[in-house]
């Protein structure tokens, strides 16, 4: 297979723009769930920019539990990211939902999300990959390593061999935290594949408590970057508060993921 490292023993590094993720270097990818106004990301970019964040995220599209929930600013959430990337010089990565939006995430983004209600979307992973943008593949909910592998293997097999992995938790009979990060999916995937692996603490624990400890570990584990949520204002975020970062606290993750990576 072509994610296997019986057919590539070496590590793949994938470009986003113009950052190497899958070298030497930890990345770290990190903003809002969901852009929700020109100020609210413009603030957040220049925040986690500011305390070592390589790469910008941000929802335009998002994926509610609840139809009744915030779904996005859409297009318009895109032209923001645009503009920020603009000023900040921050490339982005952006969910793309559907199918019929490939076209128009493509045109501005850096690099394609594909979320974990997604993952085993296998028309979405083959127009996706034939855009031949680097593809954020996160892990299914209840996807087992191997699936999730075979997914990132429909993007490989539209020639586009950009695809970085991320660990973001998985559905157990645990309920303190949101999901269950797998941390042994980063030395399994090291064992078996030649891509990238990044982790994303806050989905995977639901709660900014719990961030910085498992995004320290997670680099210990071998990751090879994180996916963090930050806001200015968790208090009145439109999506997944609960879990977003203070940019104060997110300094001191990047402070401390440092060290740890040094260690290791
Ligand atoms: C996200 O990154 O905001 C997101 C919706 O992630 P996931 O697909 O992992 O739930
Ligand atoms: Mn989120």
């Amino acid at each position: 297979k072509l994610v296997s490292k019986e057919l590539k023993n070496t590590p793949t590094i994938v470009r986003i723009g113009g950052v190497p993720i899958g070298g030497r270097s930890i990345v770290v990818m990190a903003g809002p769930c969901a852009v929700e106004s020109e100020e609210q990301l413009m603030v957040t970019a220049w925040a986690v920019k500011e305390a070592g964040a390589q790469i910008l995220r941000g929802g335009a599209f998002k994926p509610r539990t609840s139809p009744y929930s915030f779904q996005g600013l859409e297009e318009e959430g895109l032209k923001i990211l645009a503009r920020v990337r603009e000023e900040t010089g921050l490339p982005f990565v952006t969910e793309v939902l559907d199918t019929r939006d490939v076209p128009l995430v493509a045109e501005y983004a850096d690099a394609l999300q594909i979320g974990a209600r997604n993952m085993q979307n296998f028309r979405l992973l083959k127009e996706a990959g034939a855009t031949g943008k680097p593809i954020l593949l996160k892990r299914g909910l209840a996807a087992t390593i191997e699936e999730w592998l075979l997914a990132a293997e429909y993007i490989l097999d539209t020639g586009n061999p950009q695809v970085i992995l991320c660990e973001r938790g998985i559905r157990t009979f645990e309920t303190a935290t949101r999901f269950t990060l797998d941390l042994a999916a980063i030395a399994v995937v090291k064992e078996n594949s030649h891509l990238p692996i990044i982790v994303d603490p806050s989905h995977g624990t639901g709660n900014w408590k719990y961030v910085v400890p498992l995004a320290r570990a997670a680099i210990a584990a071998g990751a090879d970057g994180l996916l963090v949520e930050v806001h200015p204002d968790p208090a009145r975020a439109l999506c997944d508060g609960p879990q977003s970062l203070h940019p104060e606290t997110f300094e001191r993750l990047m402070g401390e993921v440092a060290a740890v990576a040094l260690a290791v």
